[in-house]
């Protein structure tokens, strides 16, 4: 609670770097190197002090537990409370609810550290942003003083109802159906892949509205708030996934399932449009978890290279070695920088379609080179759950895979990018 305060304290009083465009846009202090230069690789104080605060939790809470988390798939529970006290999660909602207001690039710092820790934790955690970021883009103040208030107040997780059995990738094919019934909607589908998905205290949730199959995509979807505990709501059994092994993953069963109208997001056909504009906030995140995931694999793999000896020498010292550590450096800081780049953007009110969609791509395909990478350097050891390498490259995969596949993610940016050139 002692560091919660701290870092409250250390928002209020320092830079405010928020995410709505016009407030950012004005954003100016004698801390603010980015502000005051235009161009700058210099944190703030306050930064750096999340930074760190994160930093020393990842090492000291997280690192030595995460192993066995792995083995026992055991949802991480009592290290999300210690996060949530010390306002390590949920960093992002507005102070008007409970929150810290910080902006996306502060909160990547924050998830990047974590997820050196353990990513399956850093996951579990980052699913609450994504669950709430519809909220915050869509959300009116009773929503949002209601579902992200209570975020605040208790440590609660969320999450984004979205894919399907049959819908993942091409999300316009979501057949989860909301019919309007009086003030409420009924609600009838299966979703699939829901993190926290039987952990969740609320979802946001993705229902088709219009069955018209002519009904244009973005006039088709409504989002709604669900309450997890309304009766009709059956989460499955939770996955077994090759990594991320703690985090909770589950379909989800709806039959008639009943939300009030007040729980419509914006209004009756805006649900695409939320769903997607989601993710130009919490894709720069994803490739933060992703940078920290590769960061930790560079470490281990340096340690290791400097003890381990092989032909009268450490390994580190033979060329073939060095430069493998030399490519996954490159890779970790260029990763880095993207995702700081994709954040910076959208903090300044700016559409980061391209950014985010560059640094997500990039960061998780990195992840899984690098892990790869550092099983190599570990060579025999690598292979075996004895040794951190190996969990680090099951746990890679799942970044080209969730919040939109490496595929879609180049389909993303070579639209942006011809749409550009075509100008
Ligand atoms: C552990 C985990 C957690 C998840 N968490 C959530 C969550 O919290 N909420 C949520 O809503 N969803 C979640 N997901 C779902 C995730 O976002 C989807 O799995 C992902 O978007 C891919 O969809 P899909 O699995 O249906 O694959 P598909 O869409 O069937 O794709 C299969 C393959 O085809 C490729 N492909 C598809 N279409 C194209 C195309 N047009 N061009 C080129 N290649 C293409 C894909 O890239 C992929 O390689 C999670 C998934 C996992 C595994």
């Amino acid at each position: 609670m002692l560091w919660n305060k701290v870092l409250r304290a250390s928002a209020r009083c320092g830079v405010r770097l928020q995410s709505s465009g016009a407030a950012a846009a004005s954003v100016k202090t004698s801390t603010d190197h980015s502000a005051a230069n235009g161009f700058s690789f210099e944190f703030t104080d306050q930064q750096r002090e999340f930074q760190q605060l994160a930093r020393k939790f990842a090492r000291e809470e997280i690192v030595p537990q995460a192993a066995d988390y792995d083995k026992s798939g055991e949802y991480p529970m009592p290290i999300i409370k210690k996060a949530w006290e010390l306002g390590l999660m949920n960093s992002h909602i507005a102070e008007d609810y409970g929150g810290m207001g910080l902006s996306i690039f502060d909160s990547c710092l924050i998830t990047e550290e974590l997820a050196y820790g353990c990513t399956g934790v850093q996951t579990a955690i980052e699913a609450n942003s994504l669950g709430q970021m519809p909220v915050i883009i869509g959300g009116n103040e009773e929503q949002k003083k209601k579902y992200l208030g209570r975020m605040t107040e208790e440590p609660l997780m969320c999450a984004y109802c979205v894919t399907e059995p049959g819908a993942g990738s091409d999300v316009a094919g979501v057949k989860t159906r909301a019919v309007k019934k009086g003030d409420e909607y009924v609600v009838n589908g299966q979703k699939m892949w829901i993190t926290n998905g039987g952990k969740a205290n609320w979802y946001f949730l993705l229902a088709r509205t219009d069955p018209d199959p002519k009904c244009p995509t973005n006039k088709a979807f409504t989002g709604f708030i669900l309450d997890a505990d309304t009766p009709g709501v059956q989460p499955g059994r939770k996955e077994l996934n090759m990594g991320q092994r703690c985090s909770d993953t589950r379909g989800i069963t709806f039959e008639d399932v009943r939300i009030p109208k007040e729980n419509v997001l914006i209004g009756e056909g805006a649900g695409f449009k939320i769903a997607m504009g989601a993710f130009d906030k919490t894709r720069p995140p994803v490739a933060a978890g992703a940078t920290g995931l590769a960061q930790r694999a560079l470490d281990e793999a340096t340690t290791y290279a400097l003890e381990r000896k092989t032909f009268g020498r450490a390994i580190a010292e033979h060329q073939a070695v060095a430069f493998i550590l030399a490519e996954m450096a490159m890779k970790v800081e260029l990763a880095r920088m993207a995702y700081q780049r994709s954040a910076w953007e959208v903090d300044r009110g700016r559409r980061n379609t391209y950014y985010a969609s560059i640094a997500k791509a990039f960061a998780g395909d990195i992840a899984n080179q690098v892990a790869s990478d550092a099983v190599q350097i570990f060579g025999g050891n690598g292979f075996n759950s004895d040794y951190p390498v190996e969990k680090l490259m099951r746990d890679a995969k799942i970044y080209q895979i969730y919040e939109g596949t490496a595929q879609i993610q180049r389909m993303i940016i070579s639209r942006e990018h011809l749409a550009k050139a075509k100008k």
